[in-house]
C-alpha cells in the first residue's frame, strides 16, 4: 500500500467503519495526536475528529452530494506540523448503501522554522486563535486569513509567549471553493 495515501470509510450514518493499513506511517507523516489509534477511532462518528461546526457543515455537505452518486473533485487542504507545510489532497467517493470512501493523499511537504503555535506541548494563554481546518490560515479578521507566520506577525504574537489556544473555523476562500 502507498504511503502517501491513507484511506478510510464511514458508514450510511457517517461512523468511521475502517482505515487503511498504514495508519501508523501516516499517522507519524502527519504528526498526528499521538492517541489518535485505528482502535479508538474505528466505531467511532467521524463528527468527533472533524472540528468547528462550519467545517463540519462542509463535510456534511460534500457528504451529501457524494451520496447523490457524485464523487467529489480533488479538494486541497492543508495537514502542517509545526516543522513543516504539508499539502494534502482529498478525494470523496460513494460505495454501496450509503457508505463513503474517504481517501488523503499527501502531495508534497516544505520544512519550515518550527511554529510554536502548531506544537501540542507549548504552554497555551487564555487566548484563542482561529485556524482554518483545511488551508490552517489563521484568522486575523472576518475577511482576512494568513499563512501562520504572517499571522502571528500581525495579531502581535511573539515567539516567546504563551501560544494561545486553538479553535478551528473555515476562511471565505475554502468556503467558496467547495
Ligand atoms: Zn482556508
Amino acid at each position: 500500500m502507498r504511503k502517501d495515501v491513507f484511506v478510510y470509510r464511514i458508514d450510511s450514518a457517517d461512523t468511521i467503519v475502517s482505515v487503511s493499513d498504514n495508519w501508523q506511517s501516516f499517522a507519524d507523516a502527519n504528526a498526528w495526536n499521538s492517541l489518535l489509534r485505528p482502535e479508538n477511532v474505528v466505531g467511532h462518528a467521524i463528527w468527533e475528529f472533524i472540528f468547528g461546526p462550519e467545517t463540519q457543515y462542509l463535510y456534511q455537505e460534500l457528504f451529501k452530494r457524494v451520496r447523490k452518486g457524485i464523487s467529489s473533485r480533488a479538494i486541497p487542504f492543508r495537514c502542517d506540523s509545526p516543522d513543516e507545510r504539508r499539502f494534502l489532497e482529498l478525494y470523496i467517493k460513494p460505495l454501496s448503501q450509503g457508505q463513503i470512501e474517504i481517501c488523503s493523499k499527501i502531495l508534497r511537504s516544505e520544512p519550515r522554522n518550527s511554529v510554536r503555535l502548531l506544537d501540542e506541548n507549548a504552554p497555551r494563554s487564555k487566548e484563542f486563535v482561529t485556524l482554518c481546518s483545511m488551508c490552517k490560515k489563521v484568522k486575523i479578521s472576518p475577511e482576512q486569513w494568513a499563512e501562520v507566520e504572517e499571522g502571528l506577525a500581525l495579531l502581535k504574537i511573539f515567539e516567546a509567549d504563551d501560544m494561545p489556544q486553538l479553535s478551528h473555523g473555515l476562511c471565505q476562500s475554502c468556503c467558496d471553493s467547495q
